[in-house]
């Protein structure tokens, strides 16, 4: 059965409890009959309990948008992935660039996160890689890409039907409201395949891992990624505040 395209919501630190809750509501009512994608809700961990109770029941699943690598122990401020999957999340964004600038993680600690989310076998991590503005200046972008995926992945043991999602987001293209050309996205995707063949053989690759594409995506330019090779989903930010404007965007990519 081919894999259901992707539509992952990203709300950042964009909303209160409240805001949260009640774009939680209106993303369920508006999804309640949509069977042709998996859509992803990643709220902040403050509202990851209360969008659960919401959407339980309905077509969108939660996620989150950071884990810690160890169980349990001294690491104040941090969240493991049981705790995650004890309040309901399937899935978590790794390595999201916004965490690479503001906070210096490397890719040695999305290994560690990596490697812990896939040992408990109850989440699906979401891999984010992507070249700066300068690295695509500089014609680097392809080894970029290649060596972040192994740093992040190399030595991973991907079982039975587990999930690996990898979002290709050029940092560059993040939150300008202009995502790249779509040329491009299906070029880096494919260099993104090629690299995880390498690393996992391509039937592992086809059977658990998908890419997916994160930049500035709205429901204007939607359209032109939609049927793009090996493109399998979209992570969104800024118009996945909209419950109406990211339906669009998912309603666009699976049509
Ligand atoms: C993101 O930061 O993951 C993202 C996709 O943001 P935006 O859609 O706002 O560029």
């Amino acid at each position: 059965m081919p894999i259901k395209k992707y539509i992952i919501a990203n709300w950042k630190m964009n909303l209160n409890l409240a805001e949260s809750v009640n774009l939680a509501k209106e993303m369920k009512e508006k999804f309640s009959g949509f069977d042709q994608g998996e859509v992803v809700v990643c709220p902040s961990i403050l509202a990851l309990s209360e969008v659960e109770k919401i959407l339980k029941g309905g077509k969108a699943i939660l996620g989150a948008q950071n884990v810690f690598w160890e169980d349990k122990g001294m690491y104040t401020g941090e969240i493991s992935a049981d705790m995650l999957a004890e309040v309901g999340c399937k899935y978590v964004i790794l390595g999201h660039s916004d965490r690479r600038k503001y906070l210096f993680e490397n890719y040695e600690m999305i290994h560690k996160k990596v490697r812990a989310v896939m040992e408990t076998e109850k989440l699906t991590p979401i891999v984010c890689i992507g070249e700066t503005l300068e690295e695509k200046e500089s014609d680097k972008r392809d080894f970029v890409l290649v060596e972040q995926l192994q740093q992040a992945l190399s030595g991973i043991d991907v079982f039975g039907e587990q999930r690996v999602i990898v979002a290709y987001e050029p940092v560059w293209a993040l939150g300008t409201g202009t995502a790249i050309d779509p040329a491009e996205a299906e070029y880096a995707h494919k260099i993104i395949k090629l690299a995880l063949n390498d690393m996992f053989g391509m039937r592992v690759v086809s059977k658990n891992f998908s890419v997916i594409y994160g930049g500035s995506i709205n429901s204007k330019n939607v359209k032109s990624f939609a049927n793009l090779e090996n493109m399998d989903g979209l992570l969104v930010g800024g118009a996945s505040l909209k419950a109406e404007e990211f339906y669009k965007v998912a309603k666009s990519i699976v049509n």
